[in-house]
């Protein structure tokens, strides 16, 4: 943790736009650009096909279009925008984290992991489940101080292609079987990757459309699949309230009271604990989709049992009929922090108290912590090297 603490930034730096990607726009913004390239109308549709049912970005390859052009296609409408930089692993090759370059040097990173797949590689008896952990800015502008991207500050929103792409790589590469339980299909996306999505509303909800719409107008993945994290803009989670997409939403408390939440999650000092979790409320009323609660157990500073009853007695406060639930975190430790992960006995009594007074919970498995799975680590250690 840093001593002294970052500021908290909402508008990112300017800098170069990302080029404009098919995958930037609305089924019905498809066929306007491309008959201003001087295209028919129709090619719309085989676009859409090549992209989101094909999963391919390279329209070199696309040979129902004529040849001449390919080549402005691929100028106008798919620049590349993510390139591969590398990917490390761990778990037998069933998690994946990918760091990649966006056209201005920025390094994001996103993790793939597959689930119920046995140690030799074949599909376990229960079916394989693919999650992919997804990137909403470059960096992240809301500086909680145990999180590793907050330490790096807020670089750059991106746009709704860029996160659109990190989705569609994972679906190709989990069409090409290339990832251990054979080739499957892409069930989950959660946003927890670097970056605060709602402080990039506009373009992170432009994505939850593309990656949920029915293909080939999208990639087809379920809107209960998809989980939105968020600090607690309040008003954000109002507008979300508001859209009429049954995505998952979840709030990351790490503390019941306002003198602790302040410091750990700076938001705080302008949305408080009970302006957030009743948004939460609200969200979860008019949604009937259960909210998840994400607290992050630091050893001695959040993880006191006083606290478990105080978190239990906030969240029941808005009633019981089973709008949330609580998963908790073991707090993966970042470069030169002087925080660590619970005791197992603390871990086991607040998992208790919250029991005790009907707060559904659950512990997060620790996937990806050889890897730093989405604590910005790869992409801060890349930057410094
Ligand atoms: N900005 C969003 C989404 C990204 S972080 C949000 O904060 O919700 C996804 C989750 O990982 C959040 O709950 C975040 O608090 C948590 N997290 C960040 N750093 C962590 C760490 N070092 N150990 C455990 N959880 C962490």
């Amino acid at each position: 943790m840093a001593d002294v603490p970052m500021p908290l930034t909402f508008a990112a730096p300017r800098r170069g736009k990302p080029p404009r990607h098919f995958a930037d726009l609305m089924p019905d913004e498809r066929a306007a650009a491309v008959t201003e390239l001087g295209l028919p109308a129709f090619r719309a549709k085989q676009l859409s096909n090549h992209y989101y049912e094909g999963l391919s970005v390279d329209p070199t390859t696309w040979t129902d279009i004529p040849a001449a052009q390919r080549e402005s296609l691929r100028e106008a409408l798919f620049p590349p925008l993510l390139t591969y930089v590398r990917d490390v692993s761990c778990d037998n090759g069933a998690t994946v984290k990918t760091l990649w370059k966006l056209h201005d040097g920025t390094l994001v990173e996103s993790v793939l992991m597959r689930y119920g797949v046995r140690r030799d590689g074949t599909p376990g008896p229960n079916g394989v489940r693919s999650t992919l952990c997804v990137s909403s800015q470059a960096g992240c502008g809301m500086a909680c101080p145990f999180c590793a991207t907050g330490q790096g500050g807020l670089q750059r929103n991106l746009s709704t292609a860029e996160i659109v792409d990190q989705v569609r790589a994972a679906c190709a590469a989990l069409a090409s079987g290339e990832l251990p339980g054979g080739p499957g299909r892409l069930n989950n996306v959660v946003f927890m990757g670097m970056g605060e999505p709602m402080a990039n509303y506009g373009s992170v909800l432009k994505s939850v459309r593309a990656i949920t719409s029915p293909a080939p107008d999208g990639l087809g993945i379920s809107a209960r699949g998809v989980t939105v994290s968020t600090v607690g803009l309040v008003p954000r989670i109002e507008q979300l309230t508001t859209e009429g997409i049954p995505v998952t939403l979840a709030v990351s408390l790490h503390a019941p009271d306002d003198e602790l939440r302040d410091t750990l999650v700076p938001i705080n000092t302008r949305w408080k604990v009970d302006e957030v979790v009743d948004a939460a409320w609200r969200y979860a009323e008019t949604t009937k989709r259960r909210v998840s609660i994400e607290y992050a157990l630091i050893k001695d500073i959040n993880d006191q049992a006083w606290r478990a009853d105080r978190l239990a007695n906030v969240l029941q406060a808005r009633g019981d009929w089973g709008w949330v639930h609580v998963n908790l975190i073991p707090l993966n430790p970042t470069p030169g922090s002087k925080w660590t992960a619970s005791r197992p006995e603390d871990e086991a009594e607040f998992v208790r108290r919250l029991e005790k007074h009907g707060v559904p919970v659950t512990v997060r498995d620790t996937r990806g912590r050889e890897i730093d799975g989405a604590c910005g680590q790869l992409a801060a250690s890349e930057s410094n090297r």
